[in-house]
C-alpha cells in the first residue's frame, strides 16, 4: 500500500500547432518554385511602382520598365516578405550591374 506518485499527475500543455506553420512554409516554397516569375509581381506589390534608386514613379502602363533587383545577387533567394528585392528601373538596374557585380541577363527579364 503505497501512495507514492499519487497526485503527481502532470498535465502537459498541448504542443503549439507547429504542423500548421510547417505546412504553410512548404506551401510557400512550393508556390515559389512553381511560379518563379511571381516574385516580380510580389515585389512590385510590396515595394510599390517606384524605383528604389532614382525614385521615379511608374504607372501600370510603363511598369515593364521597372525590374526586380536581388540585393544579395542571388536570384534564387526570394523571401516572401520581399527583403531581398529592390525595385529598380531598367536604367538604375543596368547601372547597378554595370559595375561588374554580376551578369544582368541571368537575373531579370
Ligand atoms: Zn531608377
Ligand atoms: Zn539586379
Amino acid at each position: 500500500m503505497r501512495f507514492r506518485g499519487h497526485g503527481h499527475r502532470r498535465l502537459r500543455p498541448p504542443p503549439p500547432d507547429s504542423k500548421a506553420s510547417v505546412d504553410a512554409l512548404i506551401d510557400e516554397i512550393r508556390r515559389a518554385r512553381l511560379a518563379p516569375d511571381n516574385y516580380r509581381e510580389r515585389s512590385l506589390k510590396i515595394h510599390g511602382l517606384v524605383c528604389a534608386k532614382c525614385g521615379r514613379d511608374f504607372s501600370h502602363h510603363d511598369r515593364r520598365l521597372l525590374t526586380v533587383h536581388h540585393k544579395d545577387g542571388n536570384h534564387s533567394n526570394n523571401p516572401p516578405d520581399g527583403s531581398n528585392w529592390e525595385n529598380l528601373c531598367v536604367y538604375c538596374h543596368e547601372d547597378e550591374h554595370g559595375r561588374g557585380l554580376t551578369g544582368f541577363d541571368s537575373e531579370e527579364k
